[in-house]
């Protein structure tokens, strides 16, 4: 998608701390970190959000979680522990509308969130 600044990342053609790509996923640091660790895992295929997701997508999600726990194990925050966070729609405050996983931790995060 011309104007979505995450398929413009996935693509290289913005800029990004990059801590791992393959062929379906790219994750990187996020550039206003709400904790020690952030980073959001983003499919390159632009799928708008969660509601936009199709049963073809499935297998596609279920290796957004494999990476993420081999990040996790590279971020060294796999036996500290972590969030893994899906903002949706207004309400759920999701300011880009590519659908991206967010992996937070290094530090105790609070719940319920705000
Ligand atoms: P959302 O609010 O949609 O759940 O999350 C979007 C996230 O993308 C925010 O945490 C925001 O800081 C991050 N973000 C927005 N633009 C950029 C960018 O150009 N580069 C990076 N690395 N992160 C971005
Ligand atoms: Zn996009």
């Amino acid at each position: 998608m011309d104007d979505c600044i995450f398929c413009k990342i996935a693509s290289g053609a913005i800029p990004s701390k990059k801590v791992y790509e393959d062929d379906q996923l790219i994750a990187f640091h996020d550039i206003a970190p709400q904790a020690p660790v952030h980073v959001l895992v983003v499919p390159k295929k632009h799928i708008s959000g969660v509601n936009e997701l199709a049963a073809d997508d499935l297998a596609l999600v279920g290796h957004v979680y494999s990476v993420i726990q081999q990040l996790v194990r590279e971020l060294k925050i796999d036996e500290s522990g972590y969030r893994v966070v899906v903002n949706s729609g207004k309400d759920g405050s999701q300011s880009v509308p590519h659908l991206h996983f967010h992996v937070l931790g290094g530090r105790s995060l609070a719940w319920p969130p705000g």
